[in-house]
């Protein structure tokens, strides 16, 4: 790039020197040519003043001719018709032709003074041809000179032409390559910059630069790296989370699929004869493949969330009879852990994913149920404030313990692993809570104390941008 520039400059620069020096060549041709055309004119205008008209004009003249330019100048003296009457070169002007035509005679003819350059092929020369009318009217006076206009001065002209030439292009280069330096650093700087992307932790650094244009690639650079960086450690870390989830996933299964061959082994060879064990052992095998079924549904949904489906179907649902449905599914459980179930829902209507609601509810009346104690109580409250809708879901439990309460909302964390593990918990119904929350741009709060119970505070902003 640096040489691009480089070489575009030079030959910016070089078309810069040939269109002055050629519109300075043209110019001063110009002037030479008026001034040598003055100049003669000037000689032709005392000439005529000086001559005697009815005297030897061929003598007269070769004396003018040696006033003027010694052998160079030629004086003609041609009458109105075109006739030559005398000639500085020609003794005998009788025989020259008519130089009526001529382009300098014309001129003067018309305007009292003409002038004409042409290239003799008698002489081998380019000469300058002046004609004045005289002041008797009766006749013109021409002078010739041999001319050759800037040619006679390009002698002294080239070496002071080369040497110009040849300073403004050293220095042109010297600017040139400063120029494309200061463009090409900033730009190979800010690229190698950039392959510290690939670092762990890169630390970007920018100098500051002599163009502010490059100050700005410099700057938006830096942010967009900043920015593809995050976004780089945010796929990696969601890549870890990922594995993490399926490693811990077929881990969570694999427990149970142990458990149930094993059964399945014993009583396939016929080593359980008493009936009642035979029961117990086929319960197990049903409660196991319970659990699994409801890990794989709670892993579906968690994908499903993650995934944000497109095609989540929203409609305005009835939060009290979905709450009845709910609690009327769960009251077997309640009953089981002797738990009283008290709910206290206002009418309200949520613009939701049916399922989704129902879930989140689920999940957390299910919980406060599970991780209670026999003769605990579990209360929900559904209501509204503001722009919120709240869902309250308390219980008389156990309690999760402080330490533990910033991560109950993570896959497969459990406080109590046995006591989860033994009421069919999947160790993922709080992570789906949250998800649900977060879809619906809410909030959930959490109060608890140990063996003193549990408070789930969910807030759904009813104007959701979702
Ligand atoms: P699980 O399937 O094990 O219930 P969750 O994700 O629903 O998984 O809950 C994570 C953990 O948080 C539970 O194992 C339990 O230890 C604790 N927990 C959740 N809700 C309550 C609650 N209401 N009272 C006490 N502990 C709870």
């Amino acid at each position: 790039m640096k040489r691009a520039i480089f070489k575009k400059f030079i030959l910016i620069i070089s078309l810069a020197l040939f269109l002055s020096s050629s519109i300075f060549g043209v110019t001063i041709s110009k002037i030479i040519l008026d001034n040598r055309c003055k100049d003669l004119l000037y000689a032709l205008k005392v000439a005529d003043l000086s001559l005697d008209y009815n005297g030897d004009l061929n003598k007269q003249l070769n004396a003018l001719k040696q006033i003027k330019n010694g052998n160079t100048s030629r004086f003609t003296i041609i009458n109105m018709d075109g006739t030559v009457l005398a000639d500085s070169e020609v003794s005998n002007p009788v025989i020259m032709e008519n130089h009526i035509h001529r382009e300098e005679i014309q001129e003067a003819l018309k305007n009292g003074a003409g002038f004409s350059r042409r290239y003799s092929d008698t002489l081998n020369l380019s000469m300058l041809y002046v004609a004045y009318l005289s002041n008797n009217d009766n006749y013109i006076l021409r002078i010739a000179e041999p001319f050759s206009g800037l040619e006679q001065y390009l002698g002294l002209l080239l070496p002071a032409l080369v040497i110009s030439i040849g300073i403004t292009l050293l220095i042109s280069s010297i600017l040139a390559n400063s120029f494309a330096r200061s463009i090409a650093k900033p730009l190979r700087e800010i690229a190698e910059e950039m392959t510290k992307l690939k670092d762990d932790k890169p630390e970007f650094h920018f100098n500051h630069y002599e163009f502010e244009e490059m100050n700005v690639i410099a700057d938006t650079t830096m942010q967009m790296l900043h920015a593809v960086k995050e976004s780089m450690n945010q796929i990696e870390f969601e890549k870890m989370i990922r594995q993490e989830f399926f490693s811990n996933a077929s881990h969570e299964l694999k427990t149970p699929i142990t458990s149930i061959s094993g059964y399945v082994e014993l009583l396939e060879n016929d080593m359980v004869t008493d009936e009642k064990l035979k029961k117990d052992f086929l319960s197990r095998i049903k409660k196991e493949t319970t659990n699994m079924t409801n890990l794989i549904n709670d892993i579906l949904m968690i994908s499903r969330l993650e995934t944000k489906e497109v095609t989540v179907s929203m409609h305005d649902v009835r939060i009290c009879p979905l709450l009845s449905d709910v609690c009327s599914t769960l009251n077997p459980l309640a009953t089981e852990c002797q738990v009283t179930l008290e709910t206290n829902c206002k009418p309200l209507t949520i613009y939701a994913n049916e399922g989704q609601i129902r879930e989140l509810l689920n999940n957390l009346i299910n919980n406060a149920i599970k991780y209670n104690k026999p003769g605990g109580k579990v209360f929900v409250t559904i209501t509204s404030e503001g722009n919120d809708f709240i869902i309250i879901v308390e219980d008389t439990g156990v309690g999760i313990p402080e330490e533990a309460q910033a991560r109950i909302f993570e896959r497969f964390y459990r406080v109590d692993r046995g006591r989860s593990k033994k009421m069919g918990g999947t160790g993922l119904g709080l992570s789906i809570v949250k998800h649900v929350v977060n879809y619906y741009n809410g909030s959930i709060q959490l109060e608890s104390q140990v063996m003193k119970g549990t408070k789930f505070t969910i807030r759904l902003p009813k104007k959701q941008g979702y």
